[in-house]
């Protein structure tokens, strides 16, 4: 307790020495410039005599570098698993079932090592990781971090306000993979006997995650170092959910540049579910001085298990608000309020911005409920722009919209929407049709009961018979293994009369 105290005043001191040294530099500089210009009077050479005002008080968070590890402390209060626990016969499963290899090529001898599935690759720009079998880049893979636990260096501390706080042992970038949210994946049922469980045997801290509609992971008595990441109001880290083979699974990444010893937090808003809403010692100056606190809270989540997969809409009303900030905003009415713009807002417009495609082809990939996914197909229907439609071709757009014809087959207004959007896709060669395989899709519509995607389906593979194959370069043949040909070898000599 004392060193912490120690340590945590010592960065305050050597903070405040600093600025007030700053301080002392920009008099005298100050002082130099004025001896070649005019002559100082008394009075200004009486406010030079003056002390320099005390600094201001550090901005942010207090400093948790120095603070002493309390590693093996934290890890003794509840039990470390390396894997997700599923519970239940069919938890944590991925919404998405097909999944394509990426079209990553990389050559060890030639090309720079993040060729291999690097920030280009398509399985990475849709929240989806590589299967080192399946992907052409094979071993070199890098889009693989769950499954190699590419971890960030980390360290548990015991923070003043806050309980146990995560620090990073080294400086990380920004997009850096920190760890996996790991726990126990449960079904509702189990999540609300779980919670009154909890509740009687007085324990005070919940760790559970939203992981998708009906789901929960719960860190509580099982799980990793990632259930003592604080909130924060400027958070440096967010969570993302990547699909990983079968399933869908809860990773921590860097939004900006965190130092060494920084303490890693992100924002509890959309992610975490606590017994009520709680205060929040985040210290950075946009703190609302709450964790929840507002209609979004914890509390009310907590209580309403339907807001569940209310975090599934933060990545829409993202989208929505990149494509505002890309479009002027309209004048406040006559009437005080902005209800022109929030109408505005409601009608469906394009995407103009290919880097939007991805955030739209993610959101799409993972098969959202059906009003959102009406509201993501008008916005992807609006989109004239050849560019943006060429981008969601190459991210897999015709192995979403397949998906989509199937898991919506119920839903007319969808199948009618995808038929429209189709047509626009700018194909120049039948591959990705038969990469797809959407042509099969479309041809049961085409053959199916009478409705109004019928026709359009019809119309839409006479348009498609028309397109060529283009010519595909043949995959390198693999080298025919030692083993095989000392079979052969074998297999001759038996066979050779001698
Ligand atoms: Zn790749
Ligand atoms: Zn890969
Ligand atoms: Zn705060």
């Amino acid at each position: 307790m004392h060193t912490r105290e120690r340590s945590s005043g010592y960065v305050n001191g050597r903070t405040s020495s600093y600025d007030s040294e700053d301080e002392e530099i920009r008099i005298d500089d100050d002082s130099e410039d004025e001896d070649q210009g005019p002559k100082r009077t008394r009075s200004d050479r009486h406010k030079q005599a003056l002390p320099p005002p005390p600094p201001p008080p550090p901005i942010g968070p207090p400093s948790i570098k120095y603070l002493p590890s309390s590693l093996e402390e934290a890890q003794s209060t509840y039990q470390q698993i390396d894997h997700n626990i599923y519970r239940g016969t069919n938890t944590g499963n991925s919404p998405v079932d097909d999944c394509l290899p990426c079209q990553c090529k990389y050559n060890p001898h030639r090309d720079p090592r993040w060729k291999a599935c690097g920030p280009d690759c398509i399985n990475r720009n849709l929240l989806v990781e590589c299967i080192e079998d399946d992907c052409p880049c094979g071993s070199y893979c890098l889009n693989r971090r769950f499954q190699t636990k590419q971890n960030a260096r980390v360290d548990v501390v015991k923070t003043e306000k806050k309980g146990y706080g995560l620090r990073a042992m080294e400086e990380l970038s920004s997009g850096t993979f920190v760890m996996e949210y790991i726990g126990e994946v449960l079904p509702h049922s189990s999540f609300i006997k779980r919670t009154r469980e909890y509740s009687l045997a007085g324990v005070e801290h919940f760790y559970f995650m939203s992981l998708q509609a009906d789901e929960v992971i719960d860190a509580t008595k099982k799980g990793c170092l990632a259930r003592f990441i604080n909130h924060s109001c400027n958070p440096n880290c967010h969570l993302e959910k990547w699909v990983v083979g079968s399933k869908l699974r809860i990773g921590i990444f860097t939004i900006k540049r965190v130092a060494e010893g920084e303490e890693l937090t992100f924002d509890y808003q959309f992610e975490r579910y606590g017994a009520e809403a709680q205060k929040c010692y985040c210290g950075e100056p946009n703190c609302t001085g709450f964790i929840g606190g507002n209609k979004r809270s914890s509390a009310a989540r907590f209580d309403n298990y339907s807001n569940l997969d209310e975090v599934e809409d933060e990545d829409e009303i993202d989208l929505e608000n990149q494509m505002s900030l890309r479009h002027p905003k309209k004048e406040k009415g006559n009437d005080g309020d902005y209800q022109d713009e929030y109408e505005q807002r409601r009608i469906a417009r394009g995407i103009e911005d290919p880097l939007l495609v991805e955030k739209l082809a993610r959101i799409m990939f993972m098969k959202p409920k059906v009003e959102k996914s009406k509201r993501l197909l008008a916005k992807l229907m609006a989109t004239t722009e050849r560019a943006c439609l060429r981008r969601f071709l190459v991210l897999h757009g015709l192995v979403i919209l397949k998906a989509w014809l199937k898991h919506y087959k119920d839903e007319p207004d969808i199948i009618e929407g995808i038929m429209l959007v189709l047509p626009n896709i700018p194909l120049l060669s039948r591959n990705a049709i038969e990469d797809s395989q959407i042509d099969e899709a479309i041809q049961e519509i085409a053959e199916g009961p009478e409705c109004a995607s019928k026709g359009m389906a019809r119309d839409l593979l006479t348009q498609w018979k028309e397109l060529k194959p283009a010519y595909r370069i043949p995959k390198a043949k693999k080298p025919v293994s030692v083993f095989f040909l000392t079979c052969i070898l074998v297999q001759y000599l038996r066979n050779c009369p001698i």
